[in-house]
């Protein structure tokens, strides 16, 4: 079998596009113009093209972006501040601060300070808290693009087996609650897991965020299965994933590549839950 290739760039690029351009025009009619923060702290190369991309897909959406940079000696206060600033600001519709920070600044606290409402990553603990439940929420953006990308093959997942590699709290365990919403028996694998092979040998889905370069390749992909590569590694300027693509492409059915995949839906999800948050205004 030779998978077919689930580009993230052209999904997104559609709902960029269409759904979410009209989204945000109707938005426009009632004066209302999303805007989008994105916090930097210090001088993160990796960070800095993600944030690129972040302003660009903002422009093809036709909402507002500002990117507010800190010098990586900025303290927690300083910080914090500013996101007290932000929650404040009737302006901005969304906010993130872009991860990883310095060691001195206490990532739980930044998220903490985040109200809810504003939160477009979808990592505070009430948003957090609202999808384990099944309540309406921003749900966090990789998760929700990977949801939307699975949506782009075609699949009902009711009944269908998912082996999530991977429990991250912005990864493994969102994706696994959004795909157990949608009715598919799910898997969890992580470090302890024993036999992770058996626990591939029967997956409809195979969704890998293990953070290790081509950790699953294609002896371990049953014939067929959808095959979702979270990671993101840089290998000798080579971009690769967390999946052997080449052995995985012989059998899968669909295969999301690296880049191109994961991480265009990604920033997709970002913008669209800004554009969420702004429709929740009255
Ligand atoms: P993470 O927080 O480091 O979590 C990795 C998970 O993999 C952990 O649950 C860990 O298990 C599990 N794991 C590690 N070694 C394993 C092994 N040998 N067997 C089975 N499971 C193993 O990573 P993450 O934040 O979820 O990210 C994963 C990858 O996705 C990274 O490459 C990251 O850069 C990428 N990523 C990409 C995007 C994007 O937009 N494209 C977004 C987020 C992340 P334990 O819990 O037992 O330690």
């Amino acid at each position: 079998m030779v998978a077919k290739i689930i580009s993230g760039r052209e999904v997104a690029e559609k709902i960029l596009t269409t759904d979410l351009k009209n989204r945000v025009d109707a938005l426009n009619k009632r004066n209302i113009k999303p805007k989008l923060v994105v916090m930097l702290v210090g001088d993160v190369k990796a960070s800095a093209s993600y944030v690129r991309q972040k302003e660009k897909f903002a422009v093809k959406a036709g909402i507002a972006s500002e990117v507010v940079r800190f010098e990586s000696s900025a303290t927690e206060d300083e910080i914090l501040n500013k996101i007290d600033a932000i929650n404040n600001d009737d302006k901005i519709h969304g906010v993130i601060v872009q991860l990883p920070l310095p060691d001195h600044i206490s990532i739980t606290k930044v998220l903490n300070k985040i109200d809810p409402s504003k939160d477009v990553d979808g990592f505070t603990p009430t948003n957090v808290g609202k999808l384990f439940l099944g309540e309406e929420t921003l749900v966090s953006c990789t998760p929700k693009g990977i949801m939307q990308m699975l949506a782009s093959t075609g699949v009902d997942l009711t009944g269908k087996n998912v082996t999530v590699i991977g429990r991250s709290n912005i990864v493994g365990k969102p994706v696994s609650i959004l795909c157990q919403q949608q009715n598919a028996t799910v898997t969890m694998c992580h470090s302890k897991t024993k036999n992770l092979n058996a626990k591939l040998s029967d997956a409809d889905v195979v969704i890998v965020a293990v953070g290790v370069p081509k950790f699953v390749d294609g002896s371990q992909i049953p014939e067929g299965a959808i095959v979702i590569d979270v990671g993101i590694h840089n290998i000798d300027g080579k971009l690769c994933g967390d999946v052997d693509f080449e052995s995985a492409c012989e059998k899968a059915s669909a295969i999301t590549p690296v880049p191109g995949g994961v991480g265009p839906m990604t920033v997709c999800a970002l913008i669209e839950n800004t554009i969420i948050a702004a429709e929740r205004i009255n």
